[in-house]
């Protein structure tokens, strides 16, 4: 097993096997750089590029590690990418002194994780959200529907999705304002105006298209994996109440575009590749476009955490798996362009909640209290329906090795209350008097 002169305890999620890239600055250096983490630290790529540590890529010295996003790097394409994770792991490993025995050049570039602020990963230029899990699709159609129509027809031949909103995906730790909209309570024959009364939380996992492919031109099943540079965890927001009165029959709109939450570090693809599984199987055989043969999913643990403003610490309330998703990632990228869609350097793609098979195993509140029927008991003696302002999400991430983790770190979330509006802009009305 490689090691490497840094020293990564068996539990943390940045061993010198995962090297996540993220975008941080110093708390005092405020230009943003792009870096990995690697134990308690990050590794400034910056700092490595100037002392000429790409040249042999074809990158060196054009500032792709100097930048606020990661996009440039993303765009030099998979080559590249593995060529400058390998460098870097091996400039990592204990039986190499170039940087282990170079403490000037260590001294600049190691910052402790403490000493950093990490920003958004990606400039993110579409977001799609897809609903690939058989779990959740199911358990939402018999709350809805009843267990006799519990998935849709076309479910099973198709991963459905829709188009999200990427102006509102944020960084972990950002403070979410509970959304206000238009609901129709089921006691109420006329629609209502107000904060949401059924936030929502959706367990998920995305990835980030690297090279993306030409109007008009499909990517394959075959070649979906070569077009994805890395992975995050994601908190898709979910205002249920707004939800069930508008979504008919374009699908979610407002419900979902207050705010998805992402995590700052972009695990890449390679990393994940020791721990591909074989996914659920499909039946029917799905249409010949959508195909898939070999190792499809992955074996990623996942789980969600809420901690009410009263509570010392966090409580865990849910338990989940990638490996329960239905529909691959290929299968959801040859979906996705079949049309000849055009995917853009940046795009940030979501699985949908992936829930598995028991109760604890469900990714989202609506089904792990069954839409209310069944609270959740939390250990201070308060219960939970939906989250309530001052609560806070958590949710982690990772692949277990033999004495080692490949992880996702977290994603963090908190409720603020509903922001006052101004409806009828008031402000306005009597300043202008
Ligand atoms: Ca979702």
């Amino acid at each position: 097993m490689i090691r490497s002169f840094i020293e990564v305890e068996p539990e943390s999620h940045f061993p010198i096997h995962n090297l996540p890239y993220g975008v941080f600055r110093d708390k005092e250096n405020k230009e943003p750089r792009i870096g990995v983490a690697i134990g308690e630290f990050v590794l400034d790529l910056a700092v490595l590029d100037e002392h000429g540590f790409f040249d042999s890529t074809g990158i060196g010295g054009k500032r792709v590690f100097r930048q606020a996003s990661l996009n440039p790097f993303m765009q030099t394409g998979k080559k590249v990418w593995k060529e400058v994770r390998s460098i870097i792991q091996h400039l990592l490993k204990e039986d190499v002194p170039t940087l282990r025995d170079n403490w000037d050049l260590r001294n600049q570039a190691f910052k402790s994780q403490k000493d950093i602020e990490l920003m958004l990963p990606v400039e993110i230029k579409s977001y799609t959200d897809f609903y690939a899990s058989k779990e959740h699709a199911a358990n939402v159609g018999t709350i809805f529907r009843g267990k006799e129509k519990a998935l849709m027809p076309n479910w099973i031949h198709l991963p459905v999705g829709y188009h999200g909103r990427a102006s509102s995906v944020v960084v972990s730790g950002t403070d979410i304002y509970r959304p206000q909209g238009q609901t129709k309570p089921l006691e109420s024959d006329q629609p209502i105006f107000g904060p949401s009364k059924q936030l929502d939380f959706e367990l998920e996992v995305g990835y980030f298209i690297g090279i993306g492919n030409e109007l008009g031109s499909p990517i394959s099943v075959k070649d979906a994996r070569d077009h994805v540079f890395g992975f995050v965890l994601v908190n898709d927001w979910s205002a249920r109440d707004i939800q069930s009165w508008e979504y008919q029959p374009l699908g979610p709109f407002l419900s979902k575009n207050f705010a998805t939450s992402i995590s700052p570090w972009v695990v890449p693809l390679e990393a994940l590749e020791p721990f591909r599984v074989k996914g659920p199987i499909q039946d029917p055989e799905p249409l010949s476009y959508l195909k898939v043969e070999g190792l499809n999913s992955f074996d990623i643990h996942l789980e969600v955490f809420l901690k009410s403003k009263n509570m010392e610490k966090p409580q865990r309330i849910s338990k989940s798996n990638y490996k329960y998703l239905y529909w691959s990632i290929e299968q959801q990228i040859a979906h996705h362009t079949i049309t000849g869609c055009n995917l853009q350097t940046g795009d940030l793609m979501a699985t949908g909640t992936i829930s598995g098979p028991t109760k604890e195993s469900r990714g989202c509140l609506l089904e792990l209290t069954w839409r209310g029927k069944e609270p959740i008991q939390l250990d201070n003696g308060e219960q939970r329906i939906w989250i309530e302002d001052g609560d806070e999400v958590i949710m982690t991430g990772w692949c277990q090795g033999d004495g080692y983790r490949i992880g996702f770190g977290e994603v963090r979330g908190r409720i603020l209350p509903p922001k006052e509006l101004d409806l009828h802009n008031k402000k306005h009305l009597s300043f202008s008097k």
